[in-house]
């Protein structure tokens, strides 16, 4: 039996998040009833859940579609994939090997830190590769290095002017910061097929996605909408970016979200100017999304928003160093907070190192923006973080780096507070979360085990069931052959 021959989907035996045991039907995308026991249709696809939980299915707030996606079919250059600094030079030269001397393609590393060879430039990216095009992604996503052969194959003369890469002494260092567009450009923008991140999503339960990118344009999102609309990608997107959105009206699955704006505090811009792109997004009926990382981009941040007069569902991205003097300014401008709590998983030994004392209590804090009453929520930032969200709820509720030292104990959440940074709405993060109830859009997940377990111990949470407006976008082997 087909479920598109039935129209309706049953799960039985579910339990739901109050603890209930609940048969749960959808037809026409959304969920239609919940009962008890509901005995199945004919012909009707059922699924057995035996009791595990039904979860809404998760947002992810903040992620960067293409990036993953490339990232994929990139070269991993962090530690702890590469210890060392010979360790990184023999990994491209290995790499580097594998490519035709005669027509050689790109190598496109990703996930490089100074800890793995230095402050790599141009001239280091040409003693190891010269003959192959080589650009390295540093960890932050800003920065990018090219070799030489990089720099031709983007058809960039020694003595090109009006370029965004950096020079020292004349001569082109290699080195790009914050020049994706550029580069893209360059790339002639190929946007990669996002289908295995789609997969991947599915996979842990995700069945919306806010995509982050500062310079979403009008070509992204039209890439959005054509992956969507061919199934290659199976969530939701809310995308941000730049003022080319500003009107555009969103496709079925797919919408325009919030200004994003760039701070970098080495490199603010003017205070005026960065009001009046606040003002004008808001003018255009879109929130901002202000990436602040530092304690002085979050002030600055909080000081635009003060300044331009705040909207709804304008947010700060990441706020990782948010001391106490901040949270009642948060709080008057009621901004929301998508916070990244698995890097205290994942860089935490690297933060107690390199954090300044002061601030490391202060690091993507929990507890404070809650109690504070700053509206809250999560996103992987990936692939500069982990795609799954399980390993950043448990983060949240842990607050332990991966070398076991405590960051932060006290902002530590509850697993149910940590649930919900994934499960409030796109346009809303931080609201009130979805839930599993008559009426709303079937988007579901049904995890592999029942909610008291799963609470008790979210990062090993896996996922029998992801269920997109009523169909089945993943599931486990087992059952998946029974009924369809
Ligand atoms: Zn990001």
């Amino acid at each position: 039996m087909s479920h598109a021959a039935s129209g309706s989907l049953l799960i039985r035996a579910a339990e739901l998040l109050s603890g209930a045991r609940a048969d749960v039907r959808m037809r026409g995308g959304r969920i239609e009833r919940i009962a008890t026991h509901l005995p199945a249709h004919d012909g009707e696809a059922v699924i057995e859940a035996h009791g595990r939980a039904l979860c809404v299915g998760l947002h992810d707030h903040h992620l960067h579609l293409m990036a993953h996606a490339a990232s994929l079919e990139s070269l991993p250059c962090g530690s702890p994939v590469v210890g060392c600094v010979g360790g990184f030079a023999d990994l491209l030269r290995m790499r580097a090997r594998l490519e035709d001397p005669a027509a050689p393609g790109w190598i496109r590393g990703i996930g490089y830190h100074e800890g793995v060879g230095g402050p790599i430039d141009r001239r280091w990216l040409d003693a190891v590769a010269p003959q192959v095009p080589v650009r390295i992604q540093h960890r932050t996503g800003r920065l990018w290095i090219l070799n030489t052969c990089a720099l031709r194959r983007l058809g960039v003369e020694e003595d090109e002017r009006g370029t965004p890469l950096e020079r020292c002494g004349g001569r082109l260092t290699g080195r790009l910061f914050d020049g994706d567009d550029w580069l893209r450009s360059r790339l002639a923008g190929n946007y990669p097929s996002l289908a295995r991140t789609s997969e991947a999503l599915a996979r842990i339960g995700v069945t919306g996605v806010t995509d982050a990118g500062a310079s979403n344009g009008r070509g992204e999102f039209a890439h959005f909408v054509a992956e969507r609309r061919s199934g290659r990608l199976k969530q939701d997107v809310q995308a941000m970016g730049n003022g080319e959105l500003d009107g555009l009206a969103d496709a079925p699955g797919v919408r325009v979200g919030p200004t994003k704006l760039y701070l970098r505090d080495a490199d603010l811009p003017p205070f005026e100017a960065f009001c009046d792109a606040i003002v004008r997004s808001h003018a255009a009926g879109r929130p901002v999304a202000i990436h602040g990382v530092t304690r002085a981009e979050l002030f600055f941040a909080a000081a635009a928003l003060r300044q331009a007069a705040p909207l709804d569902g304008d947010r700060i991205e990441h706020a990782s160093v948010a001391p106490p003097e901040s949270l009642a300014l948060l709080r008057e401008l009621g901004v929301i907070v998508v916070t990244q709590p698995h890097f205290i998983l994942e860089r935490g030994d690297r933060y107690l190192e390199e954090v300044e004392p002061d601030d490391q209590s202060w690091l993507y804090r929990g507890r404070g923006f809650t109690d504070a009453g700053i509206p809250l929520a999560a996103g992987s930032d990936a692939p500069y973080g982990d795609l799954n969200p399980w390993l950043a709820m448990s983060a949240a509720t842990r607050r332990r780096t991966r070398g076991g030292a405590v960051l932060g104990g006290d902002e530590a959440l509850t697993p149910a507070e940590a649930l919900a940074l994934f499960c409030s709405p796109a346009h809303a993060p931080g609201g009130a979360p979805r839930q599993v109830e008559v009426g709303v859009p079937a988007d579901l997940c049904l995890l592999d085990r029942p909610w008291e377990t799963a609470l008790n111990d979210l990062a090993t949470v896996g996922v029998e069931a992801t269920i997109k407006e009523g169909l089945v976008i993943w599931g486990r082997n087992e059952w998946r052959g029974a009924h369809y």
